[in-house]
């Protein structure tokens, strides 16, 4: 099969490259692009999901996508994949997302975010597949100088992992700076949490939770004796972190929406994605007792290193450019949750 065009891009419906298919925010998406009637090719090296998620999104969406199993470092693979697909666009969530982590192993996580993202580009710029969606995060604005985060906050990651992710924004901005035939997304997350309604995919975190929501979940479960909250003293309405909470599947038609934007010829973006409201670690404790009708066992410990105090995201730039907002409640995000949790502990 001849490779991909660039006129190609904007023909309908069309085949999309998916990097990181099966993780957490990739399978929501997955489920949101099939309803959208694209064709789906799914590359994944399985380093944090399994291929089982994979067949639990086609059973929700009724729909067939391709599987390849590999990595986005390796040239060869995306090579053919690229060519022999007919991929009209790519959305790229592979990579390693462990803030702490990202310290203690700075190598992994410059070669799988910044050197995997090098070779996919190159990859397409050599195919001519130049319409690209990129994960990026909140993580890139660094200590707040101002909320809500809009879009011009200065860009100061305070880790290695948000490093990764300002890297290859700035890749991504030379790169459009030097081919104008570019179209790329790139999509600031908040904080994603929820899982799909049907209770078949959703977070399952390997080995203890870093993030709040799993870990409540997990207490909830049973499988977790209580919840440390990490700091009670900062200066928010209750001394409790304050994040940004989007649901996955809000997230995944935000990326429907910048998709459809980009083929559309409309320019490239730069959006933030999350709700626009902050909720504390109380409030989202709270909220997830009311969910599962159980008490979230809870005790307050020292501050966590490196977290801030609060921050939540402007999202109005995407409703406006992309007519997106998310719609889903905190309760909605809890019940969504519980359900996947449950389902779990019965498969267990
Ligand atoms: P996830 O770990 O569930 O999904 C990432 C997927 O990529 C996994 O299936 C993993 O196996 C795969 N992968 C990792 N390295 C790979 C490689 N080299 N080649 C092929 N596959 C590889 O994470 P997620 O929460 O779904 O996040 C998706 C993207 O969104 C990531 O880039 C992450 O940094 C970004 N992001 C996530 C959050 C969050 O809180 N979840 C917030 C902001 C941004
Ligand atoms: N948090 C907590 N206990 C936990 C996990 C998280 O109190 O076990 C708090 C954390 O300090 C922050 C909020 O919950 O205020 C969200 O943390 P998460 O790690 O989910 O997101 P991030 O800090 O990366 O935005």
């Amino acid at each position: 099969m001849a490779p991909t065009t660039e006129h190609d891009q904007s023909a309908r419906p069309s085949t999309l490259l998916i990097t990181g298919g099966a993780g957490y925010i990739g399978s929501h998406t997955c489920v949101a692009l099939q309803a959208a009637g694209y064709r789906l090719v799914v590359l994944d090296n399985f380093c944090n999901s399994q291929p089982e998620t994979l067949d639990r999104v086609e059973r929700i969406s009724g729909q067939r996508l391709t599987a390849v199993h590999g990595d986005v470092r390796d040239r060869a693979l995306l090579d053919r994949v690229l060519s022999e697909q007919a991929i009209a666009g790519v959305i790229h969530f592979a990579g390693l997302k462990a803030v702490g982590e990202s310290s203690e192993k700075p190598l992994d996580y410059y070669e799988n975010n910044v050197a995997g993202s090098v070779t996919l580009l190159q990859a397409m710029q050599a195919a001519g597949v130049k319409t690209l969606v990129f994960s990026s995060s909140a993580t890139v604005y660094g200590m707040p100088q101002f909320l809500p985060y809009t879009e011009a906050h200065p860009l100061a990651p305070v880790n290695p992992y948000g490093r990764t992710k300002l890297m290859v924004e700035d890749m991504l901005r030379d790169l459009q700076q030097a081919d104008a035939a570019w179209r790329i997304a790139i999509l600031r997350y908040f904080n994603p949490v929820g899982a799909h309604p049907s209770g078949l995919i959703g977070e399952d975190p390997q080995g203890i939770p870093n993030n709040l929501m799993p870990f409540i979940a997990q207490v909830a479960g049973g499988r977790r004796a209580f919840l440390n909250i990490w700091g009670n003293d900062y200066d928010t309405p209750d001394g409790t972190g304050v994040r940004d909470y989007i649901h996955v599947d809000d997230l995944a038609a935000g990326h429907v929406a910048a998709l459809q934007h980009l083929q559309r010829g409309a320019g490239s973006v730069t959006l933030n994605l999350g709700s626009g409201v902050g909720h504390s670690v109380l409030e989202v404790a709270q909220a997830f007792e009311a969910a599962c009708g159980r008490p979230i066992a809870r005790q307050f410990a020292p501050r966590r290193a490196g977290d801030l105090p609060a921050f939540w995201a402007d999202s109005s730039l995407a409703q406006q450019v992309l007519g997106w907002r998310a719609a889903s409640s905190l309760t909605q995000m809890c019940e969504d949750t519980w359900r996947f949790q449950r389902g779990l502990q019965t498969a267990s």
